[in-house]
């Protein structure tokens, strides 16, 4: 290893991916494995959006497309976040990436120098830390606990601040917790933000549908920091196009063309057919969007009345995304045949290995307390996973 650059000895494996890994090779021995370490929907991606893909493909959308995508697309993201989010970008604000997780990458490595602090309220999605170590950014956690809804306050975001603070960065609705900031303390957060004006703020909103308490609201809705704050926002979660890779970010002009020429040295435009696939997404509306999401809320209800009666756990009622991220640390220092639980991946890797169900450890998230479970997939294997968890604790003493 000693020939490869530090920047990538020193970079931590995505867990969530680590984790889904684990779970496909005890899947592939035969073992009936539950994976619900993956945040991914697991309905079908919307057949008119597949119609167009296919179309596309017998239009000849072969060739390469424009480094920040398709005029057209970039003008329905731009009407999108006009009509449903109240925020106006010209189509040259918007550019579009091999997903959002591209789109993150590209902000950060636009506006970190070495040394620029990041501030990242804990949890936080997993890759945040491990992007900013990439551009040598400093992170600069603020721990939000169970008790206060995984949410942190104004006074907390304050206090984190200090002269080399260049990003603050989050997601509402928040993967792993499912928090959703609400208008109110959005503006709290803006009013702190109002005072540092050399502070840039990265608002991750994939989840912005996966809502289940009220309408969504962007934290570039503030006028007076619109203009520092990028939004990200993509359609893997909303329409069920993980695979197709296509996100983006919405920012002035400055830090779009950043991120234009980030991107121009790096990949180039996103996969045409993905591009027309995702412009029929967001022309033909949202009815898939509220069917998927209905789905998700009923699922959260099961699982929240199932995960809650564990002796034990401690966990609370997410109001979007599709995770729970109960806290796990009474079972720290008990065994089972040998086994004993040290830690959050220790005992992830036991739900594993004994239940079969596959989880990923808070610690990937900033918090070594809790484990995240991913409640997509079917109410049935739900139910399931859950009496196997619970079969699996019980036998720790
Ligand atoms: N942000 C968050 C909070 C996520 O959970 C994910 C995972 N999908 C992403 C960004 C990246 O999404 P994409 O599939 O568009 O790269
Ligand atoms: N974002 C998803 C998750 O948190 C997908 C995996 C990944 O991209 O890390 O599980």
């Amino acid at each position: 290893m000693t020939f490869l650059s530090k920047r990538i000895n020193n970079l931590s494996e995505s867990q969530t991916i680590k984790m889904a890994k684990l779970g496909r090779e005890l899947s592939a021995k035969g073992i009936d494995v539950i994976n619900l370490s993956f945040g991914e929907p697991d309905f079908y991606t919307p057949k008119h959006v597949k119609e167009a893909a296919k179309q596309a493909i017998d239009e000849n959308y072969s060739y390469y497309t424009p480094v920040s995508g398709y005029p057209e697309l970039r003008k329905a993201i731009a009407e999108k976040l006009l009509k449903e989010n109240g925020l106006s970008y010209n189509f040259d604000q918007i550019v579009v990436s091999t997903g959002a997780k591209q789109s993150l990458a590209n902000v950060i490595l636009c506006l970190i120098d070495p040394g620029d602090e990041v501030i990242v309220p804990t949890p936080y999605w997993v890759s945040y830390s491990e992007m900013i170590k990439l551009a040598e950014g400093e992170t600069v956690f603020i721990n939000a606990t169970v008790e206060q809804n995984f949410k942190i306050t104004a006074e907390q975001l304050e206090a984190a601040i200090t002269p080399k603070t260049k990003l603050f960065m989050f997601s509402s609705p928040c993967n792993p917790t499912g928090s959703v900031y609400t208008q109110e303390e959005l503006a709290s957060l803006a009013a702190v933000f109002e005072k540092y004006p050399n502070i840039y703020i990265l608002s991750d909103e994939i989840y912005e549908h996966i809502n289940f308490v009220g309408k969504h609201t962007s934290i570039a809705s503030f006028d007076a920091i619109k203009d520092r704050v990028v939004v990200v926002n993509g359609f893997s979660k909303s329409y069920a196009m993980t695979g197709w890779r296509v996100g983006y970010v919405a920012a002035n002009k400055e830090i779009a063309s950043a991120c234009d020429k980030l991107q121009g040295q790096i990949t180039s435009g996103t996969c045409s057919i993905a591009q027309r696939a995702a412009l029929k997404a967001y022309q033909d509306g949202l009815d898939t969007v509220h069917e998927m999401v209905a789905e998700f809320k009923k699922r959260r209800d099961v699982v929240y009345d199932l995960l809650k009666e564990i002796p034990g756990i401690k966990v609370n009622l997410p109001e979007g995304a599709f995770y729970f991220f109960p806290e796990v640390k009474s079972f720290f220092g008990k065994s089972a045949d040998g086994h004993t639980i040290n830690t959050a991946e220790d005992l992830s890797l036991y739900l594993l290995n004994e239940a079969h169900v596959s989880t990923v450890t808070g610690e990937a998230f900033g918090n070594e307390d809790c484990i995240r479970i991913s409640y997509a997939a079917s109410e049935e294997t739900l139910k399931d996973a859950v009496s196997r968890i619970a079969a699996a604790l019980s036998k720790l003493n």
